[in-house]
């Protein structure tokens, strides 16, 4: 009861509101009203701990490296050993990566040492070994060296007790060694977040059998269940739900009693609406917006119960862009991550495109380089929302904003790139 009140409430405070044509900046500001992140938490193996979101702040309890090391194969020194070339120094034993050199380096000594080998006691540089003569056991060293030449100093990397990583980072490989490399076996992250997702549709048919007349195959479920994939959710898959009230009403009570969010493509046009939109009245408080955007007009959000609802889009290439604009910061949001930028930079149009200014556009689009290093772009062609292959031929969005007309060669366009 508390969600209907504040759905409406924040509905009614909204001057401008229009459904039937609501801006995509305005509907994504909208939606971030209502996103709370999960906040309990769990200790997890590092092993197990891509795409999860760090619930603690990271400090270092040690330095990286623990210690002075060689970062070159070569000859440890004692600098002020290097003052007159040439200087002969005699190779009193070897250091390696894991077997140091137990002595105390003399003046007119060295050490034959090895990268990733701690740097002897009583030296201060390592010379490359391609900058000395070796013979029999002494070698010869010309001069131009540097005073602490070729170490990887104590602490160069991470220093002790400063703060690595901060709560809401996602983990990515870069992470899952750094927190290694500080000695975690262990991390604190945000338990997952739960997903539902089901299609609606009668004409959907499972891939795998032949298809039957007047069925297509049922792509919106893999497409969904890949970019749920990237983001690292739990995802409760639940598979096709028949255009039938009492099957829909069943599955969304269901869902909504144990998960955080409930994604379901088709059934949000024009024509189906209504009864949805019925149902889910009386069992939530939903929106049912007209996105004044291009693939992925239609679009409901709300909450059932706790639980977060999105209605996504039935055609192909509208469930893939509403889930990218609209659904994907929110799950991030409520999975307790940072916000992550979004990358969009201007490259020139080498399509002409036709466009009726009014609303957003996002046409698939291939990106390259010329020869120059400057970007240009052209779309994949015919931009139906229902032509999956142009999602596939892409390598970004052309987006073409509200007020942009008809785009000639040559002009600059903005471009969103794929980033996985
Ligand atoms: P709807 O939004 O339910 O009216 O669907 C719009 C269009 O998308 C129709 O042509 C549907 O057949 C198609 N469609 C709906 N759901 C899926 C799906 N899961 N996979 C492939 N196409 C779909
Ligand atoms: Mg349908």
């Amino acid at each position: 009861m508390e969600s209907r009140l504040s759905l409406l409430s924040t509905i009614e405070k909204m001057g401008d509101y229009d459904p039937n044509s609501m801006p995509v900046e305005k509907a994504r500001q909208f939606i971030q009203q209502f996103l709370t992140p999960v906040t309990e938490h769990e200790s997890i193996s590092l092993c197990d701990s891509l795409h999860r979101t760090l619930a603690t702040d990271v400090h270092s309890p040690m330095n990286v490296p623990p210690h002075d090391y060689s970062a070159m194969d070569g000859y440890a020194v004692r600098h002020d050993d290097l003052a007159n070339a040439p200087n002969q120094l005699t190779v009193i034993g070897s250091a390696f990566a894991g077997r140091a050199f137990n002595g105390h380096v003399a003046t007119g000594e060295c050490v034959r040492i090895m990268t990733g080998a701690l740097i002897p006691e009583g030296c201060d540089s390592v010379v490359m070994q391609e900058h000395v003569q070796v013979t029999g056991s002494s070698v010869e060293i010309g001069d131009g060296h540097r005073r602490g030449q070729n170490i990887r100093l104590v602490g160069e990397d991470i220093a002790q007790n400063t703060t690595v990583l901060a709560r809401g980072q996602i983990i990515r490989p870069a992470e899952m060694g750094l927190l290694a490399s500080l000695g975690f076996s262990n991390i604190n992250v945000y338990r997952k977040l739960k997903v539902a997702l089901f299609s609606t549709g009668d004409e959907l048919q499972q891939p795998g059998t032949p298809l039957a007349p007047g069925k297509i195959y049922n792509s919106n479920r893999y497409s969904l269940l890949g970019m749920l994939g990237e983001l690292g959710v739990e995802i409760i898959d639940m598979g096709t739900i028949r255009d039938d009230k009492a099957s829909l009403k069943e599955a969304l009570l269901d869902a909504a009693s144990r998960t955080d969010v409930i994604i379901t493509s088709g059934g949000v046009s024009v024509g189906e609406a209504d009864y949805i939109k019925q149902l889910l009245t009386e069992i939530g408080e939903v929106v049912f917006w007209k996105i004044a955007m291009k693939p992925g007009k239609p679009l409901a959000y709300g909450k059932i119960g706790t639980c977060h609802f999105f209605g996504l889009p039935g055609n192909p290439v509208a469930v893939m862009v509403t889930f990218q604009q609209f659904v994907r910061d929110a799950l991030r949001v409520l999975m307790g991550q940072q916000p992550k930028l979004t990358i969009e930079f201007q490259a020139i149009c080498t399509s002409s495109i036709r466009k009726v200014p009014g609303r957003t556009e996002f046409q698939r689009g291939i990106l390259s380089q010329d020869k120059n290093g400057g970007w240009t772009v052209h779309t994949t062609g015919a931009q139906c929302s229902g032509i999956l292959s142009s999602m596939s031929k892409a390598n970004c969005y052309i987006v073409l904003p509200v007020s942009q007309g008809n785009v000639e060669v040559g002009y600059t366009v903005q471009v969103q790139p794929f980033l996985n």
